[in-house]
């Protein structure tokens, strides 16, 4: 048993949201009764959720709840119903203000394919297999927050504006954690950037050469945005870790997501400087499948494993999750998303047995 006892808040959001986050709660659930860790759990409300009760996606609840956890873990927010309601109140500003409000400026995604799923990849299995690269997203700056953004007329024309911007310090920050994971994995870190056309990649260059000086162990090399995007679909195994500003993370992200097989299989976790962490899978709300049973739990489960590493220093029991879940695979249960079969098992299923081989390693 630890000696500090955590504690995890529980987001479950929209559309697909609770129906994965029940399932991670399964394993917590097991870790909790087998008296593997101590910590306490809350289950609080963001997006739409949060909307639907406090007219708020962040509301002060949530908060407090938030700057008591040590971990927490979201499920996904967004959905059709709150598409017409007011940007300030959307359920996207509920996660874009949890990020800003502690400050979870690093954001690691990794893509990594399970043998198991060679197969589910959209590219040859030669490309695909033992894949393991890191995506690491600086997740405060860049278009998505820079300011000011706005509604504005141009000789008369609509025209509707946002602001890229990145400081040195952003930028420094989430540069030294890419060469320091660079340097626990395999010694090469790829910088992409937009530095032949965008003022603030020419920034972001700078600061990646600049700091590169300090880690000489690592090879660095800089790639454009556009060419990035292609080579990660064409030889994704040429890449270690990838570094990168908000909107070029987002869009690579997801591409990688396809390497893996499913957008359901990919886990992220979203780090401060005191190791405070936000841990949600890299997918959305998947308003197209909510209710239906269908929804891959496995990156939310995921995302709990990188929990137990990052934020708790739980080596052991996070790789007790993600062995769980490699031996559901192994053992042939498979989501309708990662199903090359018409046969499929259902959310619950999945989680079910995630949290029975998750038993059985602890035992
Ligand atoms: P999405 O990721 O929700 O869905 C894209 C496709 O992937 C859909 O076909 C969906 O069914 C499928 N999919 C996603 N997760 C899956 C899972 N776990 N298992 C099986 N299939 C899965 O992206 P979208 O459709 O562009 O967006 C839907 C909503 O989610 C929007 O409101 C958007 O703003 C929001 N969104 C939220 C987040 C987040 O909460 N972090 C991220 C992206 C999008």
């Amino acid at each position: 048993m630890a000696d500090i006892k955590k504690n995890i808040l529980l987001l479950p959001g929209d559309g697909i949201g609770p129906e994965i986050i029940e399932q991670a709660k399964k394993v917590l659930d097991e870790i909790k009764s087998n008296n593997l860790f101590d910590f306490s759990l809350e289950t609080g409300y963001i997006g739409g959720a949060a909307y639907d009760k406090f007219e708020d996606p962040f509301p002060s609840e949530t908060i407090e709840n938030a700057k008591k956890a040590d971990g927490i873990l979201l499920g996904a927010v967004g959905g059709p119903e709150y598409d017409a309601l007011p940007r300030d109140v959307r359920p996207e500003v509920g996660l874009l203000k949890i990020r800003k409000e502690f400050d979870f400026f690093a954001n690691y995604r990794p893509a990594l394919v399970f043998k198991e799923l060679v197969g589910a990849s959209s590219l040859k299995k030669h490309l695909v297999e033992e894949l393991d690269i890191l995506i690491l997203r600086e997740l405060t700056g860049d278009i998505y927050f820079g300011e000011p953004k706005g509604i504005k007329s141009i000789n008369g024309s609509t025209a509707h504006y946002d602001t890229m911007i990145y400081s040195e310090a952003e930028i420094s920050r989430i540069a030294h954690l890419g060469f320091q994971e660079a340097m626990k994995r395999g010694k090469r870190l790829c910088s992409v950037d937009k530095a032949n056309v965008l003022e603030t990649s020419v920034l972001w260059r700078k600061v990646v050469n600049d700091i590169s000086n300090e880690y000489p162990e690592v090879i660095l090399n800089h790639m454009y945005i556009d060419n990035a995007t292609m080579q990660i679909i064409r030889e994704p195994k040429q890449f270690d870790v990838i570094l990168t500003g908000n909107m070029f993370g987002d869009i690579l992200s997801d591409a990688a997501s396809m390497l893996t097989g499913s957008i359901g299989m990919l886990p992220s976790a979203s780090l401060n400087l005191e190791r405070k962490g936000l841990y949600e899978p890299v997918h959305g709300s998947a308003p197209d499948i909510k209710n239906q049973d269908i929804a891959n739990p496995l990156a939310t489960i995921l995302s709990l494993a990188m929990m137990f590493r990052f934020s708790f220093n739980q080596n052991s029991i996070a790789e007790k999750i993600e062995l769980a879940v490699t031996k559901t695979l192994d053992q042939g249960f498979r989501t309708k998303d990662i199903s090359d079969e018409d046969k499929f098992f259902g959310t619950n299923a999945i989680g079910d047995q995630v949290r029975n081989n998750f038993k059985n390693l602890i035992r």
